[in-house]
C-alpha cells in the first residue's frame, strides 16, 4: 500500500528526534498497530496525510475543532490577531471579552482565569480547591483523566476506597498519598469514602460525562449524591469539562446533568484549536488565586492574543441559536447508524452521544464503569479501527477514547461512514 509510505518516512525520522515520534503517546498508534497518520493539513471535516490520503477526522485534535477544521470566521480572527502581535506579558481587551463570553454562557462561574493546556488547568483547580479549604484530600474516579499534573496522574487500586498508586513512573508516592480514587458510578463506595474522609476533602473532581474512558455517563443519581456530599463536607465539587464543555452543549456536563460545581475546568473547544484552557468558578474563591489571594498560580502565554482570538470566534459560532441541535442530530445520527449496522451484522455494540461527542464499545450494554470499559474487545476493535482507516475514516486509535462530530459533517460524510463501517462489522 503506497499511501502508508510517506508517513513511515516521517515516522522513522520522527522517532530519531522525538521519543516514540510523538509529541503525545496516544497518537503513536500503539494500541491498535501500524504506522501514524502524519497530517498535511485539514479543512472542514476532512484532514489529508502524509502520502495525500484524505480521512474523514471524528478525533478533531481530540475534541476543540468543533467548528471543523479552518473554518472562515475563525481563520479571519486569527489572522487579524497575528498581525497585531504574538504574546505581551501584558493584559488584553480580549482577554476580557473571552472571559466574558464564557461567564456569559456557563452560570456557576463568576470569575474565570486562562491558562493554556488542560493539564495545567486541571492542576491549578486543585490548588485553589487546596488552598480555598485548607484541605489535603482530593477525590478521583477511576478512568477519569484530567492532565498529568502528579497528584491527578492516579489509577485505582482495587478494593474499596482504596489510596491511589502513581500510574506513571517519577511521580513518588508520598505525592498521590492524598488522593483517593474511587470507582465511576459506585455510590456506595463514595460515601463511605465521605464517611471515613469528608472532613478532610478538599475537593471532588469528575468529568461528569467521561471522555477519556470512551464515553461513560455519570448517571443522575450518582452526580447528584457527589454534588450533595461535597456540600454536606465542605468539600468542592470540580467539574473537569475540557472534553465536555462547549462540546455536549452549551453548558456543558453541568447544563445537561444540571448540577451546579463549584469549579469548572475548560480547555478544548474553548481554544478552538489553538493552546488555551480555563477555570473558574464563584468570585470568592477566585478571589483567593493571586495577586488577591495566596495561591499561586501564573503563566507566560496565559490569555495568549492568538489563542483568545481563536477561542473567541470560535465561541462566536457555537453560540448561534440551533447549532448544538444540529450538531446533536447529526452525532445520533452516526450513532445509531452504526448501531443498526452492527446488529444487521450480529456483532455486539453498544453506543452513546450527547452533542457532538460520542462513544461505542463492541459490548452488548453500555458500560458504567472503567472496568466494564475495559472488556469492550480489543481485537475486533483494532480490526474495526485498520478497517474504517483505509476506507478513510480515521477515529481514535484506543478503544478508551471518545469520538468527536463536528459541524462541518455533511450527511454524506456519516452516511459514508456507517457504510464503510458495515462493511468492517460483515467480517467479524
Ligand atoms: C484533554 C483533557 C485534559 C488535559 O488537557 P490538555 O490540554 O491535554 O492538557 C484534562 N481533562 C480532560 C477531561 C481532558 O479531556
Amino acid at each position: 500500500m503506497p499511501h502508508t509510505d510517506q508517513n513511515e518516512v516521517l515516522f522513522e525520522r520522527a522517532r530519531a528526534v522525538i521519543p516514540g515520534g510523538v509529541n503525545s503517546p496516544v497518537r503513536a498508534f500503539r494500541a491498535v498497530g501500524g504506522t501514524p497518520r502524519f497530517v498535511k493539513r485539514a479543512q472542514g471535516a476532512y484532514f489529508w496525510d502524509a502520502a495525500d490520503k484524505r480521512y474523514i477526522d471524528y478525533i478533531g485534535s481530540w475534541g476543540p475543532m468543533i467548528l471543523g477544521h479552518g473554518h472562515p470566521a475563525v481563520v479571519e480572527a486569527v489572522q487579524r490577531a497575528v498581525v497585531d502581535g504574538f504574546s505581551f506579558g501584558a493584559p488584553t481587551e480580549r482577554e476580557i471579552e473571552l472571559a466574558e463570553a464564557i461567564l456569559a454562557l456557563v452560570s456557576s462561574m463568576e470569575m474565570v482565569r486562562l491558562v493554556s493546556s488542560g493539564t495545567e488547568a486541571a492542576m491549578s483547580a486543585l490548588r485553589l480547591a487546596r488552598g480555598a479549604t485548607g484541605r489535603k484530600y482530593i477525590i478521583k474516579f477511576e478512568g477519569c483523566y484530567h492532565g498529568h499534573a502528579d497528584a491527578l496522574l492516579v489509577k485505582a487500586g482495587s478494593g474499596l476506597a482504596t489510596f491511589g498508586n502513581p500510574t506513571s513512573a517519577g511521580v513518588p508516592p508520598e505525592v498521590v498519598q492524598h488522593t483517593l480514587v474511587l470507582e465511576y458510578n459506585n455510590i456506595a463506595q463514595l460515601e463511605e469514602a465521605f464517611a471515613l474522609h469528608g472532613h478532610e476533602i478538599a475537593c471532588l473532581v469528575i468529568e461528569a460525562i467521561a471522555g477519556n474512558m470512551n464515553f461513560v455517563r455519570a448517571s443522575a443519581e450518582f452526580a447528584g449524591r457527589c454534588r450533595e456530599l461535597c456540600t454536606q463536607n465542605g468539600a468542592l465539587l470540580v467539574f473537569d469539562e475540557v472534553m465536555t464543555g462547549f462540546r455536549v452543549g452549551a453548558r456543558g456536563a453541568q447544563g445537561v446533568l444540571g448540577i451546579t460545581p463549584d469549579l469548572t475546568v475548560l480547555g478544548k473547544v474553548i481554544g478552538g484549536g489553538m493552546p488555551l484552557a480555563a477555570f473558574g468558578g464563584p468570585r470568592a474563591i477566585m478571589e483567593q488565586l493571586a495577586p488577591l489571594g495566596p495561591v499561586y498560580q501564573a503563566g507566560t502565554l496565559s490569555g495568549n492574543p492568538v489563542a483568545t482570538a481563536c477561542g473567541l470566534a470560535t465561541l462566536k459560532e457555537v453560540s448561534k441559536p440551533g447549532f448544538y441541535d444540529a450538531l446533536s442530530k447529526k452525532t445520533r445520527t452516526l450513532v445509531d447508524g452504526l448501531k443498526a449496522a452492527a446488529a444487521a451484522e450480529g456483532v455486539p455494540f453498544s453506543a452513546d452521544s450527547e452533542g457532538g461527542m460520542f462513544g461505542f464499545f463492541l459490548l452488548d450494554a453500555l458500560p458504567q464503569n472503567y472496568t466494564a470499559v475495559m472488556k469492550s474487545d480489543g481485537t475486533k476493535f483494532n480490526t474495526l479501527f485498520h478497517g474504517l482507516l483505509d476506507r478513510g475514516v480515521y477515529i481514535a486509535p484506543a478503544l478508551y477514547e471518545a469520538g468527536f462530530v463536528s459541524a462541518a459533517h455533511s450527511d454524506d460524510d456519516i452516511a459514508a461512514t456507517i457504510d464503510a463501517a458495515r462493511q468492517i462489522f460483515a467480517t467479524l
